[in-house]
C-alpha cells in the first residue's frame, strides 16, 4: 500500500508519518531523506543532485522522482510506503504515476491532515525559540529566559501570524488541484482532523485507509 500524505503546516504530519507505518508494516519515505542519502551514497542520480544543490539551484523533478524510484525498489518499501512530502504539484503527481508504473505500483491513498487555520495560527504563533541554543518553547512569550543557557526567547519569523497565513494559503492553492488530480485518477482521497491526541489522529487516519 502506497499512502500519500499532505498536511497544512503544523497540523502533526511528520509526527504521524512513522506511526502509519509501523500499523501499515511498510516503510516512510521523505524526499529530504532519500535526497540526502543519495548524494551522500554518491549515487549517479545522487551526484547530479549535488551539482544542482552546490550551485544553489532547485533540484529538477526528474532527478528527485528518479532518486525515489531507485528508494522505492529497495527491499525496505516492498510492501508499500508512506510518502511524505514527495508530491505537491500535479507535474509531480503525474511523474510520481510514471515512476510507480514502472514499479508495478500505484498511489492508493492520499491522506491530508487538516487543522483550522486559526487553531493553526494559534499553536505556531504559541512556539518560540531560544536565540542562543534554539531549543524550542511551547506556551512561552518572546522575550522570556531560556532555562537551559539564559538566552532570549524568541518568535521566528515564519511563526509570525502573517507569515502563517501566507503559508496556509500557498498550500491550499498548490494541493487543492493535486487533491483534483489523484480524486480523477481513482485513488481514495481523505481528510482526517488533525485535532486532539496524537492516537486519535492515526486513529482516523487508518480508518481513513480502511483499516
Ligand atoms: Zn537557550
Amino acid at each position: 500500500m502506497n499512502v500519500l500524505l499532505f498536511g497544512k503546516p503544523g497540523a502533526g504530519k511528520g509526527t504521524q508519518a512513522p506511526l502509519l507505518a509501523k500499523s501499515l508494516g511498510v516503510g516512510t519515505l521523505a524526499t529530504g531523506d532519500v535526497l540526502r542519502s543519495a548524494t551522500r551514497e554518491g549515487t549517479p542520480l545522487g551526484k547530479k543532485a549535488k551539482e544542482f544543490m552546490d550551485r544553489g539551484d532547485l533540484v529538477p523533478d526528474e532527478v528527485i522522482l528518479g532518486i525515489v524510484g531507485e528508494a522505492l525498489s529497495r527491499p525496505g518499501y516492498a510492501r508499500g510506503a508512506i510518502l511524505d512530502g514527495v508530491v505537491r504539484t500535479v507535474p509531480q503527481a503525474e511523474g510520481m504515476q510514471r515512476v510507480l508504473q514502472k514499479l508495478n505500483r500505484k498511489v492508493d491513498a492520499v491522506l491530508a491532515f487538516d487543522i483550522d487555520n486559526d487553531e493553526i495560527v494559534r499553536r505556531l504563533g504559541g512556539r518560540t525559540v531560544c536565540g542562543n541554543c534554539q531549543t524550542p518553547y511551547m506556551g512561552r512569550a518572546p522575550g522570556e529566559t531560556c532555562e537551559k543557557c539564559g538566552g532570549t526567547l524568541m518568535r521566528r519569523k515564519d511563526d509570525e501570524p502573517e507569515a502563517i497565513r501566507n503559508r496556509l494559503a500557498v498550500y491550499q492553492e498548490q494541493t487543492a488541484p493535486v487533491f483534483d488530480w489523484y480524486k480523477r485518477n481513482g485513488a481514495r482521497v481523505a481528510t482526517v482532523d488533525a485535532v486532539g491526541t496524537v492516537d486519535d489522529i492515526t486513529r482516523r487516519a487508518l480508518k481513513a485507509l480502511g483499516r
